[in-house]
């Protein structure tokens, strides 16, 4: 049986892994020179169950409206009265009730620690290596009220089962003592027990490495253009090389699956939220993080991986706009210097733009469509890297017909309806 993965990120990879090994016969097409050269390149590197929430949270409208109005806050919103941009931030505060998270988070923790345990399987059974790390995220408070509202997401994470730690300031120390000469800035921590760090892109070099060896057929340098329909049942995929058929058509193109759904009735609501990220080369281990350190008033992620440091974050409502604005890159530097500055030389640090496919309910779209042999697996939005492997194994269980490891039926794009 032929299966074709469209999109050659973490998430289209990984799905062709987990269908390869369940004896499908896998072509994957993307339009760049090799895996992971969109989204899944310099992400913040944290594989983050304990994190996993939607961002469309109670108490984020108000929260919204602050933060445009300040010089180093998490959102950004551009001017333009994009139709696409309004009517996605619509669905988004739909979802901001206590109702609608709960459910949210409950599916994202739900996928996003079984992704976790894919990735322990994974490296057991073909022992990968991407600088990973098992070191937890560490959720640092600088002010009172953040520590009082974390007890909120205490009360969460206890309901869900995920091991956590609450932090004094000295206990901080203990985890990640290269914070050392900048703690008196925090009133307290969060420890996030069984987060998981590592590098996508170079996880995804050695993935299409097995991949190869499994005998999946890359296509690379190919635009894909639309999808052939006919009677109900997908047969092909038009691209700027011709015509390519297939029994089934797996979607994972992130932020651009929308475009190529739409074109056929199906609408799957990803909005191309714009990201920052830096890597820089630690100069010295003793100041640099040992695993994720997460600081929340600025919303930006340091990771430690192998012998760099990446910082990531802000979220720009912008359209597919991928400029690199040395003003929207300010957050994440401020951050790293008030942090580890003595950890490494920011003079050294390479820049990089991402955009993340997300959901307004923040939770991927996975499972099969009302089309014959087409199936998706996008919208992963901040958790992609976290998910890929879980959300990979669901839908090839799902395309071969098996049972899922965890309930599938929420995932699908008929929750939308
Ligand atoms: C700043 C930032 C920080 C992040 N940090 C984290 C983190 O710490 N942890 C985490 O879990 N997630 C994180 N994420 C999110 C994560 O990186 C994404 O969810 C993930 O990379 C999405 O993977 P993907 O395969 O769906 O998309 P992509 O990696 O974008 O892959 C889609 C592929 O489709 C191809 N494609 C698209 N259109 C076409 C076409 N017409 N023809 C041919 N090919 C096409 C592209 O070339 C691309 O290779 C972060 C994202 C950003 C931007």
């Amino acid at each position: 049986m032929r299966v074709c993965v469209l999109g050659a990120g973490v998430v289209g990879l990984t799905s062709a892994y987990y269908l390869v090994k369940k004896g499908f016969d896998v072509t994957v097409i993307d339009r760049q020179e090799g895996v992971a050269l969109e989204t899944s390149f310099a992400n913040a590197g944290q594989i983050s169950p304990g994190y996993s929430a939607p961002w469309a949270a109670p108490g984020i409208p108000l929260k919204a409206i602050k933060w445009l109005m300040q010089k180093h806050a998490p959102l950004k919103v551009s001017a333009d009265p994009e139709l696409k941009k309004i009517a996605w931030m619509g669905k988004m505060l739909i979802n901001c009730t206590e109702k609608a998270y709960d459910v949210n988070k409950s599916r994202m923790v739900a996928l996003a620690e079984y992704s976790r345990d894919q990735f322990i399987t994974m490296r057991k059974d073909i022992g990968i290596k991407y600088d990973d790390g098992q070191g937890g995220l560490t959720q640092l408070f600088r002010k009172d009220e953040q520590v009082e509202a974390s007890e909120k997401d205490i009360k969460v994470l206890k309901a869900l089962n995920v091991p956590h730690q609450v932090l004094t300031p000295a206990q901080i120390l203990e985890v990640e003592p290269g914070l050392a000469p900048v703690i008196d800035k925090f009133k307290g921590g969060l420890r996030l027990v069984g987060d998981e760090t590592g590098d996508c892109f170079v996880f995804c070099q050695e993935l299409k490495k097995h991949c190869d060896e499994l005998g999946v057929t890359f296509k690379f340098g190919v635009a894909i253009e639309r999808l052939v329909v006919e009677g109900g049942k997908v047969r092909a995929v038009k691209t700027d090389q011709g015509d390519f058929e297939f029994d089934n058509i797996l979607v994972s193109m992130g932020s651009y699956s929308k475009e190529l759904l739409s074109d056929i009735d199906i609408s799957v609501p990803v909005y191309p939220v714009k990201g920052y990220s830096l890597t820089v080369p630690i100069t010295d281990s003793q100041f640099a993080p040992v695993s994720t350190v997460m600081d929340e008033t600025y919303k930006v992620a340091v990771t430690r991986l192998g012998g760099r440091i990446r910082a990531a974050g802000t979220a720009e409502l912008n359209g597919y706009n991928l400029d690199l604005p040395k003003v929207r890159t300010e957050t994440i530097t401020h951050v790293v210097h008030d942090l580890f500055d003595q950890g490494c030389d920011l003079s050294e640090a390479d820049y990089w733009t991402g955009l993340r496919p997300m959901t307004p309910d923040g939770t991927p779209v996975v499972g099969r469509t009302h089309i014959d042999g087409l199936y998706l697996n996008t919208g992963h939005g901040t958790l992609g890297w976290t998910m890929c492997c879980g959300s990979a194994a669901v839908i090839a269980d799902i395309i071969s017909g098996d049972k899922t490891d965890i309930d599938s039926q929420d995932l699908s794009v008929r929750r939308y309806k």
